[in-house]
């Protein structure tokens, strides 16, 4: 049963039961972008992204209309430093890690109906187990009721790619036929070979877990990777 129809009781009982949630998402009942329109890549301007609001969960999220991307990782993957690079605003991201926020979802404007959304960083062991369940929960719901997302960017150390947590979001998104796209971040950590060597052995093994899925080196702090990045997001928010 799709999770928008699932009593709430129960969707909190089977996430108490350690359920595998990506089997709730139906993808049939998701609407998913078409073709690309045909001046994307002049449309967007990263650089005027606005924060608009936190929210708790995607029912409290502003209109779902237009279309978003969302960034997720794990705590600590270089998400907030990817999103500032991208909109090249030292600041953007701090909102995001204002005490209250950590655990909400934001909301950037970018001007024509178009927006970036920060969902929580996800994995540090020291959140106790009834949030981390709400917190998928509720990861869920935003994945499987938001008719604007078009895709979503998944931020991983490039270091220690593909844990089990993003293997998990990896499944969730080919189930619901929801395009993903991996920074691979911090990729100045890396010499050149090794660098190489992440990204190859990513996408090698994407197709495990989600075919479509597709893959580059990002450093926020060497500025790499900036252009490819906003090339896919540019994609993905003109598209349908
Ligand atoms: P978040 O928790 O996923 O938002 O991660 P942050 O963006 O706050 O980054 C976590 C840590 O990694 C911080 O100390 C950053 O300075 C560092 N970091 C982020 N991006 C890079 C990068 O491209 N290169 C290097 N060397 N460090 C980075």
């Amino acid at each position: 049963m799709p999770l928008k129809q699932m009593p709430a009781r129960s969707a909190n009982h089977l996430a108490k039961k350690g359920a595998i949630v990506h089997q709730w998402i139906d993808s049939r009942s998701i609407k998913r972008p078409g073709k690309l329109c045909e001046n994307s890549r002049m449309n967007i301007d990263f650089r005027q992204a606005a924060f608009i609001t936190s929210v708790p969960k995607a029912d409290r999220a502003p209109p779902d209309e237009g279309a978003e991307v969302a960034f997720a990782g794990r705590s600590n993957a270089g998400k907030s430093s990817a999103l500032n690079a991208i909109s090249e605003q030292r600041g953007l991201a701090r909102t995001s890690k204002t005490p209250g926020r950590t655990q909400q979802i934001n909301f950037f404007d970018l001007g024509g109906n178009h927006r970036l959304v920060d969902l929580p960083g996800f994995g540090y062991a020291r959140v106790p187990q009834a949030m981390k369940q709400q917190w998928q929960l509720n990861l869920t719901e935003y994945l499987h009721i938001r008719q604007s997302l078009r895709g979503l960017i998944l931020l991983m150390d490039c270091r220690h790619p593909l844990t089990s947590y993003d293997q998990q979001i990896l499944m969730w998104c080919a189930d619901a036929g929801l395009a993903v796209h991996i920074l691979l971040t911090k990729s100045d950590k890396l010499k050149r070979g090794p660098a190489g060597n992440s990204l190859l052995v990513v996408r090698r093994r994407l197709p495990e877990f989600h075919p479509g899925a597709s893959v580059q080196l990002f450093s926020a702090l060497k500025k790499t990777g900036i252009d490819e990045a906003r090339q896919v997001l540019s994609d993905w928010l003109c598209s349908g």
